[in-house]
Order: structure tokens, then C-alpha cells, then sequence
């Protein structure tokens, strides 16, 4: 059916490669644009494959002519490219859209602001250790196109951003977990909070009544448009302040879980990770595992063994007395909320980068309980110096992860912390937050 269609893959990262090889696959003639320099890697399968492809431009005729165009999701939609396609009438669809039509397996879709990741690999960790045939892709490893093209497996756990989302058009998982809503990317929708609310949504609008919607109950945004729109799936709340009469709750440091059978509870002291938002993550992951028929033992079993994902909240080293942790995931206001949250000792906080829109008076209450002294980390840090001068003795101005590292060693003493959760992007100083994750923890072992 797909013989002569010709489908334009805008961006030869990860997704666009992908989806590039599923394409092919499926008979389409395939051409690849990026306006940059395409990765060794990505090049290598270009031409082994025999896949037309361009770096470095975009040759707008030949975009043109598409019947579809795939679009990566670090292409925003604003740019003349893009507007030109739409003009056309030409569909701008993204990897998800498009490999999931060519997969008949169970789909559960994983998006929220933060704790994606950390749900995504909990829910897989479980649903391997139950023996199942499960993959996991998306935001996290291998690209799903790719997957669906080489590999047959039963189930998908997917980690999706707003991106992803945005470019759907049918695509509708049997489950969909949705960990929180708060401000983030808000450079691509606009700068309204709204946009990006429904945006994240996008993950339910097509599923049916035999599909499920698992959601952070505690969550204000979520509830307040659960109140104002409808879904046709299920509703699975999850909460740590209320108890729910389907789905999950915390009551006496235990998590009870209760869907159609008989509920279950797993204690927090036995969790592997710790924090309330991992108790969420818990949650979510064990729920999903549930309607997917995992056995209790197994999910507890999985849960007591997972061990975190690296720069969130990673335990790095214990020098003299002083514990560091590396959370550089940690690039917007929410997910250094957690952190602090979950600090039990005195601590010095490395913040700072390239700012999304934050507000730092949300932290403001964590910081004066928990911080004795901030060392900033980024190029312009005027913000933060603004924001907790008045409550702050100690503020360090640094320009690089060594730096650092020095300097909030010598203000920790012995049982304090040394945390980065730096609230903020990294590319103002760093590639990305693992490179800054990484330079951390390479400063720390040359202490
Ligand atoms: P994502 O993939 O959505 O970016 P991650 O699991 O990578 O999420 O975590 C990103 C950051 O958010 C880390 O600093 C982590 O400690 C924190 N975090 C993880 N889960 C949650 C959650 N449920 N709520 C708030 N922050 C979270």
C-alpha cells in the first residue's frame, strides 16, 4: 500500500534514523534531512541501508513533495520549514504516530514532566522480571521505530515527551501514565503554561473505555483539566495524601494498591529508592505491572531491587563525613523541589545553568530548612543570587563542574551534603546533563 509514498524525515537523530529503517522496511522511498552535521553513526546506516539523505540543509522542493513528513521531536513547529509543509497540507507526524502502526503490541505510553525516565525503567524492570516480552524505548535508549522494524515483541513501554505527543494522530496506548504537570519547555508553547497542559494530554485522546489512564491525583493541573475535559479510558489515580478507592495510596509508610483484586501493600523502608517522588514513581510503575497481570511478589521483588537511574538523585561518594549526590537531571524547578524534599542533612546546593522560566521563591521554604550554603553553576546566576541573598549567608559563584566541587567541599562538614540539582538546562556550560552529570563526578573521585 505504501509502495510509491514518499515520507521526508526531518532531523537524523535517533527517532529520524529509526523511523527512516521501519519506513524502508515498509516500502516507502525515504529521503532524510538535517540541517546539521549528522552523527558518525547515523551516517553509517544512512549508507549501508541505501537511504537518500542530506546534512547541513534543508532542500525545501524536495521536502515539498512529500505525502508525509516525519518530524524529530527537537524541531519546533514555529520554524518557515515547517510552517511551509503544513501550508501544503502535507501531515507532520512524529516516530511514535507513525511506528505504531506498524505494531500490534500492548503500548504502554509514559509521559508527565518529570519522572519519566525513572517510571519508564521501573515499569520495564517489573514487567521483564514477570518474563514478559517487553521492550523499552521512546526518550529512553533505542529509537521505538528502529525496535518495531528489526525486533517482534508483545509489549512496548514507552517514555514520551510533549514533543512526541504532539505529533500524534491516531497513536493511542492500552495504558498511559501521566507522573505530573508542572511549567516546563514553556520556550516551545508560546510561553502558555495551557499549551503545554494539553499538550501532555495528547497521550489519552484516542484511547478507548478498554484502555486506562494512570495519574498523579495529588497533581492540581492534572485534576483541574480531569474536572474540564473528558477520556474515554479508565481513570487509575494514584495519591500520597489521600486514600483512593481504585488505584494507589500511602497509608502508614506503606503503598497499598488496589485495583479489581484483592489490594496488596509494599512497605517504603523496603523500596530500593528513596523520596516521595519515587514513592509516586512506585506507584505508577506498580499499578501499570498490575493491569498488566504481574504478579504482587514479582512487583515487589522488582521494586526492592531497582536501582535508580544515573544523575537522579545518584549517591556518588562519601568524602570524610560529606555524602555527594549528582541529581543533574534536575533541569527544572519541580524535580529540585523533590530533591531538597528528600534531603535529611544539612546541605550545599549546586544550582544554577541555562534558565527555563524559573521561579525560585517556589523553593524558597526547602531552601531555608535544608541549604546552609549555595554554590551556583552557570553563566548568568543572577536570579538565584537575587532570590536567596537575604536568606542565604554563604553564595558561590563557579563556572565549571571542578570548580564546583572544590569549593562545596570545603563549606561542607562532616554529615552534611553536597547536592547538584541545578534546576536548570545544562548548555550553557555543559553538552548535556550527563556531561555535566559526568564532569561532577569525575570532580569528586580527583578530591
Ligand atoms: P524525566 O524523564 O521526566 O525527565 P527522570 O526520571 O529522568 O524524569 O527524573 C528527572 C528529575 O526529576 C530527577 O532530578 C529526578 O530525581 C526528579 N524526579 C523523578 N521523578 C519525579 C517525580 N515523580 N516528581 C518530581 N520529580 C521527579
Amino acid at each position: 500500500m505504501s509502495k510509491d509514498k514518499y515520507i521526508v524525515i526531518l532531523g537524523a537523530g535517533e527517532s529520524g534514523i529509526g523511523t527512516a529503517l521501519l519506513a524502508k522496511k515498509k516500502g516507502y522511498n525515504v529521503f532524510v534531512s538535517d540541517n546539521g552535521k549528522i552523527k558518525k553513526k547515523y551516517k553509517d546506516v544512512l549508507l549501508n541501508t541505501e537511504i537518500e539523505f542530506e546534512e547541513n540543509t534543508h532542500t525545501i522542493e524536495r521536502v515539498l513533495q512529500a505525502d508525509v513528513v516525519m518530524k524529530s521531536p527537537g524541531i519546533p513547529d514555529r520554524i518557515s520549514l515547517i510552517q511551509h509543509i503544513l501550508k501544503k497540507g502535507i501531515p507532520v507526524i512524529s516516530e511514535i504516530e507513525f511506528a505504531a502502526k506498524y505494531t500490534d503490541a500492548t503500548i504502554i505510553g509514559i509521559t508527565g514532566s518529570n519522572g519519566k525516565t525513572t517510571t519508564t525503567m521501573m515499569l520495564y524492570q517489573i514487567l521483564k522480571t514477570a518474563g514478559l516480552n517487553v521492550c523499552e524505548g521512546g526518550n529512553i535508549g533505542d529509537s521505538f521505530a528502529g525496535q518495531v522494524a528489526f525486533k517482534k515483541y508483545d509489549n512496548f513501554v514507552l517514555e514520551l515527551s510533549s514533543f512526541q505527543l504532539d505529533g500524534i494522530v491516531n497513536f493511542a496506548p492500552h495504558i498511559a501514565i501521566l507522573t505530573n504537570i508542572t511549567p516546563d519547555h514553556l520556550d516551545r508553547y508560546e510561553n502558555n503554561f495551557e499549551n503545554y497542559i494539553t499538550s501532555k494530554f495528547r497521550i489519552t485522546m484516542n484511547q478507548t473505555t478498554d484502555d486506562y489512564l494512570i495519574y498523579d491525583a495529588d497533581d492540581i493541573e492534572i485534576k483541574n483539566w480531569l474536572k474540564k475535559h473528558k477520556t474515554k479510558a479508565q481513570l487509575i489515580p494514584f495519591s500520597i495524601h489521600k486514600k483512593v478507592t481504585k488505584g494507589a495510596f500511602l497509608k502508614d509508610n506503606k503503598i497499598t494498591i488496589i485495583l479489581k483484586n484483592k489490594p496488596f501493600t509494599m512497605s517504603l523502608a523496603t523500596l530500593a529508592v528513596q523520596g516521595n517522588h519515587n514513592v509516586k514513581n512506585t506507584m505508577a510503575a506498580s499499578l501499570a505491572a498490575t493491569l498488566m497481570k504481574v504478579r504482587k511478589e514479582t512487583i515487589r521483588e522488582s521494586m526492592e531491587n531497582f536501582e535508580g537511574a544515573p544523575h537522579r538523585l545518584e549517591k556518588v561518594l562519601k568524602i570524610r563525613g560529606v555524602q555527594f549526590i549528582n541529581d543533574s537531571k534536575a533541569t527544572n524547578i519541580n524535580a529540585t523541589y523533590y530533591a531538597l524534599d528528600s534531603m535529611h542533612n544539612p546541605t550545599v546546593w549546586i544550582v544554577g545553568g541555562e534558565d527555563k522560566g524559573n521561579d525560585y521563591m517556589e523553593l524558597m521554604p526547602l531552601v531555608r530548612e535544608k541549604v546552609k550554603a549555595i554554590v551556583c553553576l552557570g553563566v548568568d546566576n543572577s536570579k538565584i543570587i537575587e532570590t536567596y541573598r537575604s536568606v542565604m549567608p554563604i553564595i558561590v559563584e563557579t563556572k565549571g563542574a571542578e570548580e564546583a566541587v572544590k569549593v562545596a567541599h570545603k563549606l561542607a562538614e562532616k554529615g552534611d551534603v553536597v547536592l547538584l540539582s541545578p534546576a536548570c538546562a545544562s548548555f550553557d556550560l555543559f553538552k548535556n546533563y550527563e556531561d555535566r552529570g559526568n564532569q561532577f563526578k569525575e570532580a569528586i573521585l580527583k578530591l
